[in-house]
């Protein structure tokens, strides 16, 4: 909660798409929101230690600040992704302004993964070449796929104008595009184990607005 206010007060931690969509048969906490920090409990709060491995830049200004990639060094621009068969390009040229790890069930399902990575960046920052397939996934939230060889590739949230996500797994820096955190881990499978002491979340890493 405590991590989750800074977020919110510093207007930098952008969402995470992360979850998109409701997560109904999550064992949510009593009283938990989305965008509450999960805090397992009988267990002491992890402070947030700057610069430690893996969370360089993650509530710092999304862009111009270097956030860390692969140990530590500066994310290499432009990045440059593409679906299986090329069909879909995808090329960012601004650093993500997060990377979250998603536990929800959706992503899982439309993937066909045990979790997914997605890179949050700028719309204005991202140019897709080829003619992706959106698909609305939920009241609010629009899923890309390529049309011909079905690779899952972007998430974007009504309530979170001017926000694209992509799968980190579409672009050829992956191993740049390190994650700062994690998004639902009320859904997340038990027998994958992250002990990357990165913040989590129940649902959401961002309240969206009304
Ligand atoms: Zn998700
Ligand atoms: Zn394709």
């Amino acid at each position: 909660m405590r991590r989750l206010r800074f977020d919110h007060r510093d207007g930098e931690g952008r969402a995470d798409p992360a979850g998109d969509d409701q997560d109904p048969a999550g064992p949510l906490r009593a009283g938990a929101r989305p965008g509450d920090a999960f805090r397992p409990r009988g267990r002491r709060r992890r402070r947030h230690r700057p610069g430690a491995a893996g969370l360089g830049g993650a509530h710092r200004a999304p862009s111009g600040a270097g956030r860390a990639g692969f140990r530590g060094e500066p994310v290499k621009l432009p990045l440059h992704g593409r679906c299986f068969c090329g069909a879909v390009l995808v090329e960012a040229k601004a650093e993500p302004f997060q990377v979250s790890w998603c536990h929800c069930r959706d992503c899982r399902r439309q993937t066909g993964a045990p979790a997914v990575v997605w890179a949050g960046f700028r719309s204005e920052d991202v140019h897709v070449a080829g003619a992706p397939r959106r698909r609305r996934s939920s009241e609010h939230i629009v899923r890309g796929f390529c049309p011909d060889c079905g690779t899952p590739f972007s998430y974007e949230d009504d309530r979170l104008a001017g926000e694209i996500y992509i799968h980190t797994g579409v672009f050829d820096e992956a191993d740049q595009l390190v994650p700062d955190r994690h998004a639902y881990v009320t859904s997340k499978l038990f027998w994958l184990h992250l002990e990357d002491g990165l913040a989590k979340f129940e649902t959401t890493t961002r309240r969206r607005p009304g």
